[in-house]
Order: C-alpha cells, then sequence, then structure tokens
C-alpha cells in the first residue's frame, strides 16, 4: 500500500486546496455527477453554459463587443447564436489578443501561458485559476474511469529541456516526490546506454501509471523492446497525452509495458478536451468545452464520421474567451453511444495536426500518417521527421540505427514517391530529431498554409 498517495489524497490535497481556495475537488464531484446525466440533460447543461459565456462576451471582451445585437438570439438559442461568430485562428488571435482580455478581469489574478508552437510561433494567452481548476478536474474524472485517484505514485516521462531545467532544482525535486507522488524522468536524453538506468528508477519506485508524450513514451517503449529490458511490475496504465496517439505507438507501449494506454486528448490552449474509456471510446468533455469539427476550406460543419479542423469554445474561461476557436487539429465526432454508461458524446477519431497533412503537387491532400505506415516496416529507422517546404519539396530527417540498411531507404524513398507524386525528396541523415520547445517530436509538418 502506498501510503504516502493515502496521505496525499485524504489530507495533503484537500488542506492545500483549503489555503490556496482551490476548487479541483469541487469541480471532480461537479464532473462525476454530470457524467451521469442523460444525452439530453447534458446538452441542457452545455447550453446553459454557453449562453452565459456569449452574453458574457459581447458585454464585456473588447473583441466581441461589435456582436451586441446577437443578444436575443443568444437568449433564444445560444448554439444557433455562436455560429455567427467567426471562426477564430491562431494567427487572427496573435494580432490582437489583448482585445480577447475581459475588462472586468483583475490583470494580476490571470495567469499567462503559452503553447510551444510546431514552427516556432508560440501563442501567448491568458487564463484564470478557475479554468485551470476544471481542465485539472477533467483529467482526474477521466483517471477516476481507470481507478486511478488524485495523489497516486505517477512516473511522468517528460521530454522537454525547458520544463527540466526546474526538474533540476532539489525544491521542485521534493515538492514533485512527496507533494505530488511524481518522479519526472527526461526523455530527450533517452538512448541505449541510459535505458537501465531509466528502468532502475522505475521498478525503484514503482509507479500506478506512467504519463507522457505519446513520442516519448513510444522511444522508451522502442528501446525497452529492442534491449529487451523491461520493468519488474505491471503498471495500471500508461498515459499518453499532448500529441496524437498513433496505433504503432499504442501497439509498442502496450508491448513493452504489458499493460493498457490511455489517450488523453487537450491541448494547453484548450485543455483536457476528450477522454479514453475503458471501452476505448474518447468521451468529449462536454461540460467543459463545446467542440465543433469545420470543413478545411468552408469552415463550416461536416457530418458526423468526416474529419474536419476542431474548433474550440472553452465554457469555463471568462477571463479571456475564445469563440470557435481553431486549435490546428483534424478530428471527427462520433454519432454513436458508447456501452460504458457515460453520454458524453464521442470523438470518432484524431487525426492530428492540421499541418500533419501534406499537398502533393496535384493539390491532393495527403495525411502525415502515410510516412508512418511506411516507415513502422523499416527496422534500421529508428525516428524520422518529415518537412514539407512546398508542394514539390519535402525533407526526410532519418535517424539509423544498426539495423539500417541502403535498400530500406530507397523502399521509403520509393513508397513516397508513388503517393505524393513528382517531387524532389532530400534525404538527411542525422543524429537526432529536433523537438518543439515544449518537447514534442513532430513527425511530419508542412511548413505553408493549406489552402496555398
Ligand atoms: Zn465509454
Amino acid at each position: 500500500m502506498d501510503l504516502n498517495s493515502i496521505m496525499i489524497r485524504r489530507f495533503l490535497f484537500p488542506a492545500m486546496e483549503k489555503f490556496k481556495g482551490n476548487n479541483i475537488q469541487k469541480n471532480i464531484a461537479h464532473l462525476k455527477h454530470s457524467q451521469s446525466l442523460t444525452k439530453h440533460e447534458l446538452e441542457i447543461l452545455q447550453k446553459f453554459k454557453l449562453k452565459k459565456l456569449l452574453l458574457y462576451c459581447v458585454d464585456h471582451v473588447p473583441a466581441y463587443s461589435s456582436y451586441q445585437s446577437l443578444k436575443r438570439e443568444i437568449e433564444r438559442d445560444p448554439l444557433q447564436a455562436l455560429h455567427r461568430f467567426p471562426v477564430l485562428t491562431k494567427q487572427a488571435f496573435r494580432q490582437r489578443s489583448s482585445d480577447y482580455v475581459s475588462s472586468l478581469m483583475d490583470e494580476a489574478s490571470l495567469i499567462p501561458n503559452r503553447t510551444g508552437g510546431s514552427t516556432g510561433e508560440p501563442v501567448k494567452f491568458y487564463i484564470d485559476r478557475h479554468t485551470v481548476e476544471y481542465y485539472e478536474a477533467a483529467r482526474y474524472r477521466g483517471l477516476s474511469w481507470w481507478d486511478i485517484q488524485i495523489g497516486e505514485r505517477c512516473a511522468m516521462i517528460w521530454g522537454s529541456p525547458i520544463e527540466l531545467r526546474e526538474n533540476k532544482k532539489l525544491s521542485y525535486k521534493l515538492k514533485e516526490r512527496f507533494l505530488k507522488n511524481r518522479i519526472v524522468i527526461p526523455a530527450y536524453d533517452l538512448n541505449p546506454d541510459s535505458l537501465q538506468v531509466y528502468i532502475d528508477t522505475l521498478n525503484q519506485f514503482r509507479p500506478s501509471y506512467l504519463y507522457g508524450y505519446a513520442s516519448s513514451l513510444y522511444l522508451l517503449a522502442k528501446l525497452m523492446l529492442r534491449k529487451s529490458i523491461f520493468l519488474n511490475f505491471i503498471p495500471k496504465a500508461v498515459l499518453s497525452t499532448s500529441e496524437t496517439l498513433y496505433d504503432f505507438q499504442r501497439e509498442a507501449i502496450e508491448e513493452a509495458f504489458k499493460c493498457t494506454t490511455i489517450n488523453e486528448y487537450g491541448a494547453r490552449d484548450g485543455g483536457i478536451l476528450a477522454y479514453q474509456c475503458p471501452e476505448k471510446n474518447m468521451h468529449l468533455t462536454q461540460e467543459n468545452a463545446y467542440i465543433e469539427i469545420v470543413d478545411v476550406h468552408t469552415k463550416t460543419p461536416v457530418e458526423h464520421g468526416e474529419s474536419g479542423l476542431v474548433l474550440v469554445t472553452d465554457l469555463n474561461n471568462f477571463a479571456m474567451p475564445r469563440l470557435r476557436y481553431e486549435l490546428g487539429d483534424v478530428a471527427a465526432l462520433s454519432a454513436k453511444q458508447c456501452s460504458c454508461g457515460i453520454q458524453l458524446p464521442l470523438l470518432e477519431k484524431i487525426e492530428g495536426r492540421e499541418d500533419d497533412i501534406f499537398v502533393t503537387p496535384k493539390g491532393n491532400y495527403v495525411h502525415g500518417h502515410l510516412f508512418n505506415h511506411i516507415a513502422r516496416n523499416l527496422d534500421g529507422i529508428q525516428q524520422f521527421q518529415a518537412i514539407q517546404h512546398s508542394k514539390t519539396d519535402i525533407t526526410l530527417k532519418i535517424v539509423k540505427n544498426e539495423q539500417f540498411t541502403d535498400k530500406q531507404i530507397q523502399h521509403f524513398r520509393n513508397e513516397i514517391l508513388k503517393s505524393i507524386g513528382d517531387i524532389h525528396l532530400q534525404v538527411e541523415f542525422v543524429n537526432e530529431i529536433p523537438r518543439t520547445q515544449s518537447g514534442k517530436t513532430r513527425y511530419t509538418f508542412r511548413e505553408f498554409p493549406l489552402n496555398m
């Protein structure tokens, strides 16, 4: 029995909440209650929150003050009224971000945050504590579906050198270890030689679950499988977050850790948007956010099952509300109901980032998955990254391992050309694939706008 986990759950966490005036536990209780509502009741709850937010926006958020005339429509049908507001791209938001701060907010109470930005263009924004507490509560509600509670031992496999700089401080380590029951393992210097040290640390700590970016967990799993070095215990789960969890990654992670993989879909600028239940479906956090899926070009809603851009309207963020905010992800909604009993709507699939999609010289779209599908069968390729500079120009960076052969790269090249067409494909062999500022690894990305 992990006494520290019980201490944290029963005493430390509630005491800390009281001291700081936080409401995470109260919010978890709300979400655990609302997950048992019917589909209709959930829709009413969501509409109620949306109405409140939209009325607030037209009255107190400069960017939306010109929509005052929609008030009656918002009162009558907030969902219909929402569609009168423009889709907000990251670029448009960046240009006049200060106009999105509520005029009622005390600047001192705002928490500055920023996204990593895959192409070096981070988005800066503010949130308030209230919103963050709802994000946290959504994560703990999702974890509760897997019998994982606040304070349970967790090992974070983290890849960002920036976050890890903080981690070197002793005070940070002690806080992580004893107040959060968590250790942080740096994945960015993970290599075949350091693997045994990582595994020894995990075996000693015996976390209930592991938590990390899909790419970091995958890298660790691949090394474990290659070196046949495994944990001497079975964790409850491995939790993958922040990046698209591809099937090939899930398979490797489950094979290496011998437990299930939970997918958490969220964004720094959108919160925890969906959580995987034990029936392997992704339930939307309907109480926290209104999600729309729209066509890439027309930005009009697509049918359930069809992939499109994800727009998010955070229903709790009154500090800096962003309506119909384009996250840059591509996903599809599902019309199905889950057999787990929870009525929260489902995402059918999460394709990945919008800039994962490549454009052929003929103007067709090819999803970045293509590269994963080819590379997964090539044992000599440790890691790769494909960057599309223009419709006819792609760079393929490759980290090879000892099983690499020239035949494999020829195969990789042929398959790409077969699918994308007549392009200039530059292959570069590198020692490592650079991570983004936030520590993520991008396997594929396009450097120019989709509608070029
Ligand atoms: Zn379910």
